[in-house]
């Protein structure tokens, strides 16, 4: 295959879902795009790092500091929901029900590979907590042996902040990302969510 269409189709399989086959797919069909369209994703794609940045807030990655969610007055702010990932951030999101804040740790406890307490986002949710209206932090980890490792930790280090302290209900299958699961079931687990004992 020529190089520019080669090196594009190698760029685009390292997308997670897209394999080789669908690269070179994906290539032929910019080929045959108008060329304002290639421009504006060329674009797009080349300055995504520099246009996004992480809220000071909440670690939401978002245009602006404070994030969309974190500058939303009508947002309830007595309620911090903590997810693991921004895309687990969205599908509650998209779930259509929650109305409080948020809380990005951008990642799980897993002491094996490397990722201890000090490399996700806990300080600055205890710093959030304490001295603060904040009532209830509700743990939106996923069900899984790092997901309840880091309810425990985030238990740990609010230990003192005087907040209500809730864990999604179980109806989110064991081990799953809350990103794949369905809205319904997300919304039911918000819904009955219970007190860490
Ligand atoms: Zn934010």
């Amino acid at each position: 295959m020529a190089g520019a269409i080669q090196d594009l189709a190698d760029l685009l399989a390292r997308l997670p879902g897209v394999g080789r086959r669908t690269a070179t797919r994906l290539v032929f069909h910019m080929l045959k795009a108008n060329s304002d369209y290639t421009d504006a994703l060329g674009t797009s794609i080349a300055t995504l790092h520099e246009k996004i940045r992480r809220c000071s807030i909440c670690a939401n990655i978002s245009d602006s500091d404070p994030c969309s969610i974190c500058d939303d007055a009508t947002r309830d702010a007595r309620v911090i929901c903590v997810v693991e990932s921004v895309p687990d951030l969205w599908a509650i999101e998209s779930s259509g029900s929650y109305r409080g804040r948020f809380h990005v740790l951008h990642g799980l406890l897993k002491p094996l590979d490397g990722v201890g307490p000090d490399d996700l986002n806990v300080d600055l949710l205890s710093d959030r907590t304490h001295n603060s209206e904040v009532e209830e932090v509700i743990v939106a980890t996923r069900p899984s042996v790092e997901g309840e490792a880091t309810a425990l930790l985030i238990k740990h280090a609010l230990a003192e902040a005087g907040v209500h302290l809730t864990r999604i209900a179980s109806g989110v299958p064991h081990g799953s990302e809350l990103e794949y699961t369905d809205s319904r079931t997300l919304d039911r687990a918000i819904d009955d969510r219970r007190e860490m004992k």
